[in-house]
């Protein structure tokens, strides 16, 4: 996989809060900190007043208390690549990758900020042998896209909340201009001009697993010719990045059960999607053979 930094939507329930901003980042890791205070010592702003507390206002961003630090308690997020650099770091893998029928997964963050360089790695990884999967939170402009597009295997594309008022309030803009991209990126796939699209479906218990954003969902996928789709259930293992980057804690949420996920499951079902777990999707188009994976099966 291969995670680019900066997104354009604000999920509540994110819990890679370090994709957020498209700049690299400094974490402080309180739990690991051994209190030395190289960093302070070695900050040529003197930026850091006590360990864990360097002034965002005076820092340069020069990195030097990272390197520092010999506990890893000051951590930096995000490292600037090229794509030749990219695929240098990845070819150790490509043999493996090759005989297994794996490829390489551009992810975040939401790579489709970055279109060219998206394209550039893409094509370079295409001209390797490797196939090469996007998963994008669907908000883009597909015209900027279609370079990308043409490199692709396939697109796994998230949807969330369906109602748009709601969406905005729980991931910080509005919906309409990825379910138009859903829709569009779901005709090209079937007339065969563009990769096959893959939504899945983050369940976060009261957010996005309710009747209604299942039922819209279930409609809507069906009318665009999309019988299929994986849900993923909400974790919470990234919930301490959040306190690492300074940032406020997000909702205090729990993780869905068996029950409810074979609810949802079965709902979708009963309108004629199929509801894979995550790792078990069947992507080569075998999806809509009317066989469901036995655990979610009616
Ligand atoms: S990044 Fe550089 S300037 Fe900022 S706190 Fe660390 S050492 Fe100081
Ligand atoms: S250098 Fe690292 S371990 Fe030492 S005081 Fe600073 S944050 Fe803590």
């Amino acid at each position: 996989m291969v995670f680019f930094k900066g997104c354009p939507l604000r999920c509540v329930w994110c819990q890679n809060a370090e994709s957020w901003r498209a700049d690299a980042e400094i974490a402080f890791k309180s739990h690991l900190c051994i209190a030395c205070e190289r960093c302070l010592e070695r900050c040529p702003k003197h930026a850091i007043a006590t360990p864990g507390h360097r002034d965002p206002k005076i820092c340069g961003h020069c990195f030097t208390c990272v390197e520092a630090c010999p506990s890893g308690a000051v951590t930096r997020f995000g490292v600037k690549r090229t794509p030749e650099e990219i695929v240098a770091e990845l070819r150790p893998e490509f043999p493996l990758l090759k005989e297994s029928g794996g490829g390489v997964t551009l992810t975040g963050g939401e790579p489709t900020l970055f279109p060219e360089f998206a394209t550039s790695l893409a094509r370079l990884l295409r001209s390797e042998g490797i196939q090469v999967t996007l998963e994008t939170c669907g908000f883009f402009k597909l015209e900027l896209l279609r370079p990308l597009l043409v490199e692709l295997q396939l697109v796994l594309f998230d949807i969330k909340v369906f109602d748009g008022e709601q969406h905005r309030l729980l991931c910080g803009s509005h919906n309409s201009v990825i379910k138009e991209n859903l829709i569009s990126l779901a005709e090209a796939g079937r007339r065969g001009e563009g990769p096959p699209v893959w939504p899945r479906l983050p369940l976060v218990p009261g957010m996005t697993d309710g009747e209604a954003n299942i039922r819209s969902w279930a409609g809507f996928l069906r009318d665009s010719g999309i019988p299929f789709l994986t849900v993923v259930p909400y974790h919470p293992m990234g919930a301490n990045k959040r306190g690492w980057l300074g940032l406020p804690a997000g909702p205090d949420l729990r993780v869905p059960g068996d029950r409810e996920i074979e609810a949802v499951a079965q709902l979708f079902f009963t309108k004629g999607i199929m509801v894979f777990k995550p790792g078990e999707e069947d992507f080569q188009g075998n999806s809509t053979n009317g066989q469901a994976p036995a655990s979610y099966a009616a």
